[in-house]
């Protein structure tokens, strides 16, 4: 028996608790979690990102970060997710409220998208 911690990287999604597979990968001299999430797809997130204590504002919209990341996984798009995007207000509305529909007709587009990208017939 080892008293050894292993470091395995994550047990939970940080953008929605759900339990995940995870595995450490070095890329630009950082370490990132390769997250493969049941809800918010597959996306990678920077070890020194900490969701738990983002900006207030931003910590309230994590599920529109979860969004994103799934739009982007279901299209074969692992997103890089950097620590800022946690704190930094700006960089959070360039990158995720920007991809975010903003009334009803464009809600509805990405739900028949949705539905299209689904459908198993043409
Ligand atoms: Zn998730």
């Amino acid at each position: 028996m080892s008293n050894e911690k292993k470091h395995a990287g994550l047990e939970c999604c940080p953008l929605c608790g759900e339990k995940v597979d995870c595995a450490l990968e070095h890329y630009d001299d950082d370490i990132y979690y390769h997250i493969n999430c049941r809800r918010c797809g597959e996306y990678l997130i920077s070890a020194r990102a900490d969701s738990a204590s983002s900006e207030p504002s931003i910590k309230k919209q994590l599920h529109l970060i979860s969004a994103v990341t799934r739009w982007n996984s279901d299209r074969q798009n692992v997103l890089f997710l950097k620590p800022s995007l946690f704190y930094d207000r700006a960089m959070f509305e360039a990158e995720i409220l920007s991809m975010c529909p903003r009334n009803t007709q464009e809600r509805m587009d990405h739900i028949l998208q949705y539905l299209a990208d689904k459908s198993l017939y043409p």
